[in-house]
């Protein structure tokens, strides 16, 4: 039966002939996209003003108590599952992708996360935080620590330095892994602080912050295309893999994330915020984890409609020109500059 099958040698996983180094001609071009639309999208952090911010930081009356939890519980969680994320990405990931298309889209996503990861210092310096407080919360925060509990669980196998995908279980195992990574962490843990950050800045409240937080999310918008499509790849490329137990294997543990990424909502914003009831949070993240379901291939759970549809303005990658009207342009101009 499962043991017998042999997994496919001439794809993207573990392909004997692929030479790391020779990047022509490819075979992936969705690897190229996701590059080129990372680089189009490049920014950093320090572009973005906080004078405003600290402002409205400082005075103690701009900001409620609630909005104040719901900005550091967000900086607690982000600040340190964006180095778990690059860490994810260049100690396990990329050992085992070996296409040199997906390698060079791995390199440039390694990038995006350092600054990311910068981003965030950034905003405790601006803010004058104490970094003791925010870094250590995703160890004293038991609804942040279990989102990132879960994750380091699910991707245990790819970070084990003796793990090598040679036969079906280990593909299956490195399949569930890139699925805990880029599906479960990138595309369902950082959603309900994205819609709480927005929904801020929309009311014209740290929008600095907030606009941070959409660069941030564009990028991940990307990483996550970018996994999906590895993901779709390997198993189309390994059609026995994708067995019904294994989908509803996964199913399940998309599920779990989704509970814990209310929970999560729940606790950040425990009164709701803003005239969004903390419900609508969780009712976002359900919407959310049904497309990430679609994406992969597997049925959609929850038929939960999107509370807030001016977050897909921002995720929607087939609605880039929303971004590229503003700051991204000017960036390509800079960088189109003849020396
Ligand atoms: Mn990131
Ligand atoms: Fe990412």
């Amino acid at each position: 039966m499962e043991k017998t099958t042999k997994i496919n040698t001439s794809g993207i996983i573990n392909n004997k002939t692929t030479d790391p180094n020779k990047i022509l001609p490819m075979t992936y071009l969705w690897a190229r996209k996701h590059y080129q639309a990372g680089v189009a999208n490049n920014w950093t952090p320090e572009e973005v003003s906080m004078q405003k911010d600290v402002e409205q930081w400082k005075d103690p009356k701009f900001l409620t108590e609630d909005e104040r939890r719901m900005i550091i519980w967000n900086l607690g969680f982000f600040s340190t599952a964006e180095s778990l994320t690059a860490n994810n990405l260049v100690l396990a990931v990329y050992r085992h992708v070996t296409n040199p298309e997906c390698r060079q889209y791995l390199l440039r996503q390694a990038y995006e996360e350092a600054v990311h990861t910068d981003t965030f210092i950034y905003c405790c310096d601006t803010l004058g935080l104490n970094p003791d407080d925010i870094y250590q919360m995703y160890e004293t925060i038991p609804s942040i620590a279990a989102k990132d509990r879960f994750v380091i669980d699910m991707t245990e196998s790819i970070f084990n330095p003796t793990f090598q995908v040679t036969d079906f279980q280990s593909l299956r195992k490195f399949l569930h892994d890139l699925i805990g990574y880029y599906v479960i962490m990138e595309g369902i843990f950082f959603y309900a602080g994205f819609a709480m950050m927005l929904a801020l800045k929309r009311q014209n409240k740290m929008v600095g912050i907030g606009e941070q937080f959409e660069y941030i999310m564009r990028d991940e918008s990307i990483h996550l295309a970018f996994g999906c499509d590895l993901i779709n790849t390997i198993t189309q490329e390994n059609p026995a893999l994708w067995t019904a137990d294994f989908k509803s294997e996964i199913t399940a543990l998309i599920k779990q994330a989704v509970v814990f990424e209310s929970q999560y909502a729940k606790d950040a914003c425990p009164r709701g915020l803003l005239g969004i009831s903390s419900d609508q949070f969780v009712n976002y993240v359900e919407h959310i984890a049904d497309r990430r379901l679609e994406r992969i291939g597997l049925d959609k759970v929850y038929n939960t409609e999107n509370p807030f549809p001016w977050m897909s303005q921002s995720t929607d990658l087939s609605k880039e020109k929303y971004f590229f009207e503003s700051r991204v342009t000017e960036y390509r101009t800079g960088g189109s500059l003849e020396w």
